[in-house]
C-alpha cells in the first residue's frame, strides 16, 4: 500500500513503511544526464535519499554502484555511472548492514529525545549521524545523573519490545496530534511512533520494534549553547564499542592486578603512588647532584695550577638539567673543559660540554667549542652543536673511546 500523499513524488518510498526491505525490483521512470552521472527516477525505492542529518543509502541498481541519492525538485534521484533504459525493470539492493546501523542509531536518538521531551519538555535542536556515532542536541541543561536515568529508561523500553511504526496522518489529523519536531506545514507529514513513549515527525527508515534498537549507550555529554550535546551508540555499534572497552579493561586488569570493576580504583592508587615516587625522585636527584658536585669540586681543588686537562663526568642517573647545572658549577671554578656524558656503552651517550670564558682547550687542533662539536661528530659517530659557552649532542661510542679522545 502506497501512502496517499499529495506531494507529487513519482516514487513510492517503501523505506518509509518498511526499513528491512533491502532487495527489490523497480521500473525506471526517467533517466537523465547530470554532471555526476545518470540520475534515475524509479517507480518505487528502498534507497533513503540524504536528509535530516542522515546520509543516503548505498547499494546497487542494475549491477551499477549507486553513488548518491538526493531529492531534486521533489523527486528522488539515484545516481549511477551509466545510462539505463527507461521502462526497464531493474534489480536493486541496498547495503543492509549500513542501513541497520543507521536505523539503530537514529531510532535510539528518537527514543532518548522522546524520553527527555516527556520528562523535561526539551526539544531536539541538532542531529548529526556519522559512520561512528550519532551526535545530537537537546534544548536544555541535563546533569550527569539525569542523563544516566534517561539512558536506563531507554534500555528498559528496549527490553519491553514495544512497536515502532510510521503513519501518514491527514492535514487535519496532524494538526490535532501531539508530536515532536512540528514543521511549518501539516501536509504530507510522516510520523514515527515508539508506542507509549514518543511520536516524532521523521523521514528516515526505522526498525519495527524497540528491541531491534539493541543496547543504547550515551558515551559523551556536555553543555552546549544553553542545552546539552550528547553522543550516542546503539545496537551493533554499542556492542562493538563494548567489546573494545572490555578488551581495554582486561588489559588494565592484567597490568594492575585488578578485579573486573576495580580497574579505576587500582589505577588511581597506582597513579597516586607514581606521583609520590616522581616527587621523591626529583628530591633525590637534587641531593645526588649536590653530592656529585662535592666530589668533582674536590678533584678540581686538587688540580695543579697549570693543569687544564678536561674534566670528564660519566653518569647514568642525572638528567640533562641536572648535568647542565653541575657543569655550570664546575666551569665557574675551572678554566679547562668540563664534559658530561649521560648513558652507557650499549645505548650511547648524550653529552653536554661547557667552557669558562678563559678556557684552555687542551685538545690538539681544537680552538673553540663549536669546532669541538664538529670534531666529536667526525671521530665518535656523533651529532650536536651549540655555542662557545656550551655544546650538546649525542655519541654512539664507548666510554673508553671518549676518554681516549679527550686525553
Ligand atoms: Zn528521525
Amino acid at each position: 500500500m502506497k501512502s496517499e500523499r499529495t506531494d507529487g513524488m513519482l516514487t513510492d518510498r517503501v523505506y518509509e513503511r518498511d526499513g528491512y526491505i533491502s532487495e527489490f525490483s523497480a521500473r525506471v521512470l526517467e533517466c537523465n544526464k547530470y554532471d555526476k552521472g545518470y540520475g534515475l527516477i524509479l517507480d518505487l525505492t528502498a534507497f533513503f535519499p540524504e536528509g535530516g542529518g542522515q546520509q543516503p543509502d548505498k547499494g546497487e541498481i542494475d549491477g551499477q554502484e549507486v553513488t548518491d541519492v538526493q531529492i531534486v525538485d521533489g523527486q528522488i534521484i539515484h545516481y549511477v555511472a551509466n545510462e539505463v533504459e527507461v521502462g526497464k525493470e531493474v534489480a536493486c539492493s541496498i547495503d543492509f548492514r549500513l542501513r541497520l546501523y543507521r536505523m539503530q542509531q537514529h531510532g535510539a536518538e528518537h527514543l532518548i529525545c522522546g524520553l527527555i521531551h516527556k520528562k523535561y519538555g526539551y526539544e531536539n535542536s541538532g542531529f548529526h549521524m556519522s559512520d561512528q556515532e550519532v551526535v545530537f542536541d537537546v534544548s536544555g541543561p541535563l546533569t550527569k545523573e539525569q542523563i544516566k536515568e534517561i539512558e536506563a529508561e531507554a534500555n528498559e523500553v528496549v527490553a519491553m519490545n514495544v512497536p515502532i511504526y510510521a503513519s501518514f496522518p491527514t492535514e487535519e489529523e496532524a494538526r490535532n496530534t501531539n508530536y515532536r519536531s512540528k514543521l511549518d506545514t501539516y501536509e504530507n507529514i510522516r510520523l514515527v511512533t515508539i508506542e507509549g513513549f514518543d511520536v516524532c515527525a521523521c523521514c528516515a527508515p526505522q526498525v519495527s520494534s524497540s528491541a531491534q534498537l539493541g543496547c543504547i549507550k550515551i558515551i559523551d555529554a556536555f553543555p552546549h549553547r544553553g542545552g546539552t550535546r550528547m553522543t550516542l551508540l546503539a545496537g551493533i555499534s554499542a556492542y562493538e564499542d563494548y567489546e573494545q572497552i572490555a578488551d581495554n579493561n582486561q588489559g588494565i586488569r592484567e597490568l594492575v592486578s585488578a578485579k573486573r570493576y576495580e580497574t579505576y580504583d587500582k589505577t588511581k592508587e597506582l597513579s597516586d603512588k607514581c606521583q609520590k615516587l616522581l616527587e621523591e625522585n626529583v628530591r633525590l636527584k637534587k641531593e645526588m647532584t649536590d653530592i656529585i658536585f662535592e666530589k668533582y669540586k674536590k678533584i678540581l681543588d686538587e688540580k695543579k695550577d697549570e693543569d687544564f686537562s678536561p674534566l670528564l663526568i660519566f653518569t647514568e642517573s642525572l638528567d640533562n638539567v641536572q648535568l647542565r647545572n653541575l657543569i655550570n658549577n664546575c666551569t665557574e671554578r675551572y678554566d679547562g673543559l668540563v664534559a658530561g656524558f649521560i648513558g652507557n656503552d650499549m645505548d650511547g651517550y648524550r653529552y653536554i660540554i661547557g667552557a669558562s670564558k678563559n678556557c684552555h682547550i687542551d685538545i690538539e687542533g681544537v680552538t673553540g667549542l663549536k669546532e669541538l662539536a664538529a670534531n666529536l661528530a667526525k671521530n665518535l659517530s656523533g651529532r650536536g652543536g651549540g655555542n662557545d659557552d656550551m655544546i650538546q649532542g649525542s655519541l654512539q661510542t664507548s666510554e673508553k673511546e671518549i676518554r681516549e679522545f679527550f686525553k
